[in-house]
């Protein structure tokens, strides 16, 4: 069996290491994300990686360089899932790491740095709210208060720690030494229909998209859908429709995203004209400096039609991220990879968040994306092609040995 036939047959195996009786769950310091940790650090262990758990949960391998002294280049994803998920979002990035440190075992090639293939533990943040959580603690980046989240069933996350085995108060200790790292590298699928458009396996990320999300409420008057005439109303809902309306059109016009994804409308009734309503508000975008542009234009339409109706408003943000810039080097040793595979080079931007988020505030980082069926992902119908996969590890294989040569052309100068 070739390959890339194997990291999607692993992939089916890990689909059935599950918290769903049907579906795919993987949650943070569950059984299933330990079971799936000794699954992957078996397959490490066969492609030549010595292989160890960190103290967040992040199960790692490593192909040792000759040099014990030698710098280290981490690939990876995660392992985790959001609930009823597909086979391959994180999944791939990881296993992908371990089919090239195989074939650099099988072949008996040196490298002049350490290669770690990591599977973090938490990228999804399903059970604890909180993102990132694994990539985030080896970046040094743990924040003391996350130890008292808990899930739905009450479980802090300090307690989940304990149950799975592990010291919540060691977990400052999975951080890693920025100065031995040379870069992170990770494989994911595209989550989007841009590369299925433009019929190419794969593309190069240029950067992560900062979000900011925020709850907007806007307080009108309830009354009686019969007696109120439409000139003495004022509407929550209506006016809301309109500011979600002006939030599209601004987007557009700015080549942004902006997403209102969830409303509410209170009282509620088929007969009450809405009091308040409630909509969330998510703005992405690679330049974070356009995007609070366009967040500060959307709240002026909102003060605009809330004033025009006579309506009061509220905005409260309830989350903020930079947006992360790829290495430019990397990019281009993976630009040189794919024309060498024969494709064209498509270079894109994330609007997902990704591990590589978190590791960019310790190392430079670049993120290759593989097609996808539709750009599904978070669902069952996830789906991906053993020729895609072959692409990909061939680019990454390459883009390993322009590394390589990068490198000693940096030492002899
Ligand atoms: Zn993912």
């Amino acid at each position: 069996m070739d390959q890339a036939e194997r990291l999607l047959q692993r992939c089916d195996e890990l689909a059935r290491v599950s918290g769903l009786e049907s579906g795919i769950l993987r949650a943070y310091m569950t059984p299933e994300h330990l079971r799936a940790n000794r699954i992957v650090s078996g397959w490490m262990q066969a492609a030549g990686m010595h292989s160890w758990f960190d103290q967040a949960g992040n199960i790692w391998g490593r192909y040792p360089s000759a040099d014990a002294k030698a710098k280290t280049l981490i690939i990876g994803s995660h392992l985790d899932t959001v609930p009823n998920a597909g086979k391959y979002d994180g999944i791939l990035g990881v296993l992908a790491g371990i089919e090239l440190v195989d074939d650099l075992n099988k072949n008996q090639v040196q490298l002049p740095f350490h290669l770690d293939v990591v599977g973090f533990a938490d990228e999804e943040g399903y059970r604890f709210g909180a993102a990132l959580l694994g990539s985030h603690a080896i970046a040094g980046n743990w924040k003391p208060d996350w130890n008292q989240l808990t899930d739905r069933n009450g479980i802090t996350l300090s307690a989940a720690f304990a149950e799975s085995g592990f010291d919540i108060e060691a977990v400052a200790d999975a951080a890693l030494d920025s100065s031995n790292l040379l870069g992170y590298w990770e494989l994911h699928i595209e989550q989007g229909p841009v590369l299925e458009d433009l019929n190419l396996p794969v593309g190069v990320v240029t950067g992560i998209a900062g979000a900011r999300r925020f709850e907007l409420i806007v307080t009108g008057q309830a009354g009686h859908a019969g007696t109120v005439p439409m000139d003495l109303r004022q509407d929550a809902l209506v006016a809301a429709a309109e500011v979600i309306q002006a939030i599209e059109t601004l987007a557009v016009e700015n080549k942004i995203v902006a997403t209102v994804g969830r409303i509410s409308a209170k009282p509620g009734g088929v007969n009450v004209i809405p009091g308040e309503v409630r909509f969330s508000l998510d703005v992405r975008s690679e330049n974070d400096q356009l995007r609070d542009r366009v967040i500060v234009m959307i709240e002026d339409q909102m003060k605009a039609v809330c004033e025009r109706r006579g309506l009061r408003y509220q905005i409260e943000e309830t989350h903020a991220a930079a947006a992360v810039r790829c290495d430019e080097g990397f990019m281009n040793i993976f630009s040189t990879a794919i024309k060498a595979c024969g494709y064209d080079v498509h270079r894109l931007v994330s609007g997902a968040g990704h591990d590589a988020m978190a590791l960019a505030s310790v190392c430079k980082v670049a993120m290759l994306f593989m097609r996808c069926k539709k750009g599904i992902s978070h669902h069952p119908d996830e789906s991906v092609t053993v020729a895609d996969t072959a692409v990909s590890l061939t680019v990454l294989k390459q883009a390993l040995f322009a590394l390589v040569e990068s490198l000693s052309i940096e030492a002899r100068s």
